[in-house]
């Protein structure tokens, strides 16, 4: 409660845009995510990996829009390449030359497409994966995981309301071979495809288990249900996304978030037999329409992020900065000698207040929910911004002096708040 006040009386413009806001937009926001009581921060601007707030706090920006942010907010050639293309009109109504340059760097970027299509976000993506299996298999149910999340209208948020697409979802818990494995033999027959995060990323950012996704690559294969591996988060790990990391080729696999450099835009593909539905040449093909589907300004923008600001080497130093930061992070709390720990794998991590690290998405205890959100108020005290869940997604602006400064606020956390934890 005193954290919550403290928090409250530092930021009288953010209270007002919320309680004006919610005269008109349900809810006071139109981002269920970046909703949290008394009312959510206002920000202003963003400057490289940091960001300042309508009454004037600055933070150094660890949240980097929940990995869309990979490359900080003001990357000049991205700037760039979107000013040129709105030198050359928007909303033409037309396919141009950027979109198939964008697709061949997807394709190059990423082995397991071999076609690809874009999208306005990474729900639309997933959706029509599935929609793209279902075609495909002539099946209906849909295997996903509990905790899971592919978008506003395909969430198995433990503990939320599920708004799920109407297609028969069955539910399996993350990380359970055997769960996944008996369903997959039992009910395979009816299976269009099983959708999976190759790390849980809002579920806690808990990456599959070895072997996880190699026997999910080996059952679908024999029961005839395709894999999607959904990498809108991942998909920054490693040179090719983190299902490649793992050894394990999907028939489909969904992307969005960074990969048109922050602009809007998701993207979905794989197996060129599957990808077929979509080919408008065959007749009876698959529809898939969207207004800002091939919008100009994020055409532009993803070859610049794909080749230019994040290639594959610089996804590999990315990668071992978060490893390291991560490992310190832990060595705060293991030496204080307290039950928490930060899981993830790379540039993403998210902390727990419980050790060991948890392994699946778990119910939160209350003491456990009140910790979190006390560490999130004690990190904005602090001058640093995450999701509220304690999700840290890393952007390139960040170096290691920002590093050093989480890994001190953390200590001070662990010193002041240790008696709670
Ligand atoms: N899939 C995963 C793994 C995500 O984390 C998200 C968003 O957080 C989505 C899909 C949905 O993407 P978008 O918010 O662009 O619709």
């Amino acid at each position: 409660a005193e954290a919550r006040a403290r928090y409250a009386a530092a930021r009288p413009e953010s209270a007002a845009i919320h309680a004006q806001a919610r005269g008109r937009l349900a809810g006071g926001n139109t981002r269920s995510v970046l909703f949290y009581a008394p009312f959510p921060t206002a920000m202003e601007r963003g400057e490289g990996c940091w960001l300042l707030d309508v009454d004037g706090n600055r933070y150094l920006d660890l949240c980097g829009e929940y990995t869309a942010g990979l490359l900080g907010h003001t990357d000049a050639r991205v700037a760039a390449a979107v000013a040129r293309a709105m030198d050359g009109g928007i909303s033409l109504a037309g396919v141009g030359r950027a979109e198939g340059a964008f697709a061949a760097l997807m394709c190059e970027r990423f082995p397991v497409l071999e076609r690809v299509r874009f999208t306005n976000s990474g729900t639309e993506a997933n959706l029509l994966a599935l929609a793209a299996a279902r075609a495909f298999t002539g099946r209906t149910a849909v295997m996903a995981f509990e905790g899971g999340y592919h978008g506003g209208v395909l969430s198995y948020t433990a503990g939320q309301n599920p708004v799920n697409m109407p297609v028969p979802t069955l539910l399996v818990p993350y990380n359970d071979i055997e769960a996944a494995r008996t369903m997959l033999r039992k009910r395979g027959g009816e299976i269009a495809a099983v959708i999976v995060e190759p790390m849980l990323g809002s579920g806690g950012c808990i990456p599959a288990a070895p072997g996880f996704l190699a026997m999910l690559r080996e059952e679908t294969a024999a029961c005839g249900a395709l894999l999607i591996c959904d990498e809108v988060m991942t998909s920054r790990h490693g040179p090719s996304g983190a299902a490649a990391l793992a050894g394990v080729r999907p028939d489909l696999a969904t992307f969005g978030k960074w990969i048109a450099g922050g602009l809007t835009a998701g993207a979905f593909g794989g197996r060129e037999a599957v990808m077929a539905v979509f080919d408008g040449h065959r007749p009876g093909s698959l529809p898939h329409a969207g207004t800002f589907n091939n919008n100009v300004l994020s055409m532009a923008a993803g070859p610049v992020a794909l080749a230019e600001a994040f290639p594959p080497a610089r996804a590999e130093t990315l990668f071992a900065f978060g490893e390291s930061l991560r490992a310190r992070l832990n060595a705060v709390f293991r030496e204080a000698g307290v039950p928490a720990c930060f899981t993830g794998m790379g540039s993403m991590m998210t902390v727990h207040f419980r050790d060991p690290p948890p392994d699946r998405p778990y119910a939160e205890g209350p003491e456990e929910a009140a910790l979190r959100e006390l560490f999130f108020f004690d990190m904005l005290e602090a001058g640093i911004y995450l999701a509220r869940r304690g999700m840290v997604a890393l952007s390139l602006p960040v170096g290691p002096a920002e590093a050093d400064r989480f890994v001190e606020a953390v200590t001070g956390f662990v010193a002041e708040r240790g008696p709670l934890l």
